[in-house]
């Protein structure tokens, strides 16, 4: 996206002068670990180079204008620094919204507005987390514009997660805010969310290419089974504590799960809880598989998160399964799995660099074959965290 383009754009909507400012923050795509990252285990993302571009500019009131080049049917929302509870009305406005009101919460006293003016290159609502993006954005434009310089970016990961449980109501995790604002280009970042420890592994691939692609569906049931999910590993947790000295699902080793998981006696919960144990232990092995270039090991164990997260977490859909199994059927592909939240959105495929043609070919065909929609590819790279630019 060019960025004289925007600044053009930023002028005619909210006039020319003064101190533009402009700003951008990544999408993420999660390699392995999926559903881990509110039951304590690791999870695998990278920042990608698609995203959201901020351009800001401060006002001497405390009115916020916000304008989106992407969904434009709002067109300026007008709202003010005094006036920050959701509405429905407030469409998309409510993710930057709400980390005013975190940061309000969190003692942080802003008093000038803003005009600001957002474009992204990348899908919404696809599991590439466009809102979380648009989260961390809006955040480091808050601490930038407002010299809150202690704020660091791991704080503005952490209050994105705030905003987004308790203003947008999704208990997310804090994956995606984490990529967003700590991304580092040509790694993948391993982060224990329990602890909030991180080690960054470079994606040294030189034979193959991260393929996203996008199923165009998103079923409505997304938020509320996710926090159905939330609340069944919950719960399992809690009958496992009875016997057993754990904080969390990821602090259980296969042996220990499969030892005690009679106790759950209910089986649908067992079967969540067993996908939280086991992939994040897939993802432990899965980033020392990549340390030691084992690509092969690395697709496997993403074909049997795929598994676990369509038969135990049961968070895939009709669309997707087909997606993955049109991908599997490529020779040339390492592994594929759903990525994100689940009930649609986007797939993440390791293909050799000389089947990426044939992958697009056999699985856009296929799918438009079975399903009849036509699918969405991204060739992508990691890049780095949110920044100014
Ligand atoms: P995901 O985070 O997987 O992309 P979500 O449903 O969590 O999906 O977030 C998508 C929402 O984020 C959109 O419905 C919109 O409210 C907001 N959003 C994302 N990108 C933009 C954008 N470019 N302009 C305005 N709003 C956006
Ligand atoms: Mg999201």
């Amino acid at each position: 996206m060019d960025k004289n383009v925007l600044l053009q754009q930023f002028e005619e909507k909210f006039g020319e002068g003064g101190d533009i400012r402009t700003y951008f923050a990544p999408g993420r795509v999660n390699l392995i670990g999926e559903h881990t990252d509110y039951n304590g285990g690791h999870v695998f993302p990278c920042a990608l180079t698609l995203g959201i571009f901020g351009i800001a500019r401060k006002r001497e009131d405390n009115k916020l204008r916000l304008y989106s080049a992407n969904l434009t049917d709002l067109g300026i929302v007008e709202t003010s620094l005094d006036d920050l509870v959701p509405s429905d009305a407030a469409g998309w406005t409510n993710y930057p919204k709400g980390m005013f009101w975190t940061f309000a919460r969190r003692g942080y006293k802003i008093e000038k507005g803003m005009d600001l003016l957002i474009c992204g290159d990348i899908p919404n609502g696809s599991g590439l987390s466009s809102s979380a993006a648009l989260e961390v954005l809006t955040g480091l434009i808050i601490k930038d514009m407002n010299g809150f310089d202690e704020v660091t970016m791991v704080d503005i990961a952490l209050f994105g997660q705030y905003s987004e449980n308790n203003y947008n109501g999704v208990n997310s995790g804090i994956m995606d805010q984490f990529a967003s604002a700590m991304g580092k280009k040509d790694n993948a970042i391993f982060l224990d969310t329990n602890t909030l420890e991180y080690e960054y592994a470079p994606i040294d691939m030189p034979d193959a290419k991260i393929v996203i692609t996008n199923s165009k569906v998103k079923h409505s049931l997304v938020d509320s089974a996710y926090n159905q999910r939330r609340e069944q590993c919950e719960a399992a947790l809690r009958i496992l504590q009875k016997n057993m000295d754990i904080m969390t699902l990821g602090d259980l080793s296969i042996a220990e799960f499969e030892e005690h998981k009679d106790e759950i006696k209910d089986l649908v919960m067992q079967r969540r809880a067993k996908h939280a144990v086991y992939e994040n232990q897939r993802t432990i092995q899965a980033v020392a598989a990549l340390k030691k270039g084992d690509i092969a090991e690395f697709g496997e164990l993403m074909n049997q998160s795929h598994v676990s997260l369509r038969d135990d977490y049961e968070v895939s859909c009709g669309e997707v399964d087909a997606l993955v199994d049109l991908a599997t059927s490529v020779s040339g592909v390492y592994g594929s799995r759903i990525t994100g939240g689940g009930f649609g959105g986007c797939t993440v495929s390791i293909v050799k660099n000389e089947a990426v043609d044939e992958f697009k070919e056999v699985v856009g065909k296929g799918y438009q074959e079975q399903i009849g929609i036509e699918a969405e590819f991204y060739v992508v790279d990691s890049g780095d965290g949110a920044k100014k630019l």
